[in-house]
């Protein structure tokens, strides 16, 4: 049993050489070394003990929307969260494992018309994924809706909002502490047309296909992509990855792109916005594996 994974070693219960790629929004990139798919907090935090006991690196992943794997993979344990999906509510909180996706959430919320968190509609994120990038839309930020945390530190430890470092897209979850639940809190209402509104909005302004959303963060006085559409960079293309027309933040996988083509894209995009403006930007992807 996965949950008596006690001391075993990582080749013991991993996928080895598992291939990342149509496993990510972007779909791009090698292979991981190890592969595992956690069902509950206890082989959860056993796999991490496994790693940090073997050495290996590990990356803790929910949907992959925001991640770029190098084409030469990852040389350590990926840990994909979807099968840690309970959902319930009770006394005004709705309690998430880290595997439930934003529209389950959201279609949760619908069923028992709890409301507030339908700025989160659209987000092809995981909740785990969400808390620890303090994921935003429309002026809102997922830790405005989150009561507490729960992580995975040894055992799992419940850490109040207070506590969990939010600032814009930015906690202090990640792989070196996972997310393994949260719990929000909610009032009474769904707003079923906000959501819809909201979906619209985003299949206007944002690109269809495969990207990992948002390549940059936006500045205090600045958006990036009015930045890089200001530059003339709309639809400038390396290989297979291209600046959306649609939304110039966005990057596009036109089908055949390799993570090496997106990441010199990134540089290229950088180079040019700081020689025209000055700015240097910060991406919002996160690498995974050496690029
Ligand atoms: C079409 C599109 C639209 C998007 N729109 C938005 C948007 O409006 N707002 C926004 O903020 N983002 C947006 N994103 C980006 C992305 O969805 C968010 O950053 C989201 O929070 C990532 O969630 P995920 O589950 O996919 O995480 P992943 O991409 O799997 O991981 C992202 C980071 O979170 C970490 N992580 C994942 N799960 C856990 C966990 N359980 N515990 C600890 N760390 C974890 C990973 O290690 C990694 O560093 C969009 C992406 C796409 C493709």
């Amino acid at each position: 049993m996965i949950e008596d994974l006690g001391s075993a070693s990582l080749g013991e219960f991993c996928l080895r050489d598992f291939p990342l790629k149509e496993r990510t929004a972007f779909g791009a990139g090698g292979r991981a070394k190890y592969a595992f798919f956690p069902e509950n907090a206890a082989s959860f935090a056993a796999c991490i003990a496994a790693a940090k006991r073997e050495g290996e690196p590990l990356a803790v992943l929910g949907c992959a929307s925001n991640v770029l794997v190098s084409d030469r993979g990852f040389d350590g344990v990926a840990v994909f969260t979807a099968k840690m999906n309970a959902i319930s509510c009770g006394g005004g909180a709705v309690y998430a494992e880290c595997g439930v996706s934003a529209a389950r959430l959201l279609e949760f919320c619908r069923l028992h018309d709890l409301g507030g968190a339908e700025f989160l509609s659209g987000i092809p994120a995981s909740v785990g994924g969400m808390a620890a990038m303090n994921a935003g839309a429309f002026g809102r930020e997922i830790s405005s809706v989150l009561r507490a945390v729960y992580a995975v530190d040894g055992g799992v430890k419940k850490l109040p909002a207070e506590e969990c470092g939010f600032s814009y897209r930015c906690s202090v979850f990640g792989s070196a502490l996972p997310v393994f639940a949260a719990e929000f809190s909610l009032r009474k209402g769904f707003d079923g047309r906000l959501a819809e509104r909201i979906r619209a909005m985003r299949r206007e302004r944002q690109p269809e296909g495969r990207t990992f959303g948002s390549t940059f963060k936006n500045g205090k006085d600045y958006f990036a992509g009015e930045l890089i559409e200001r530059a003339g960079l709309k639809n400038c293309a390396v290989g297979g990855a291209a600046v959306s027309g649609v939304h110039a933040n966005f990057i596009v996988n036109r089908g055949n792109a390799t993570a090496a083509d997106a990441r010199e894209l990134i540089e290229y995009i950088k180079k040019k916005v700081k020689a025209r403006f000055g700015v240097t930007l910060c991406e919002e992807v996160r690498y995974l594996g050496e690029f």
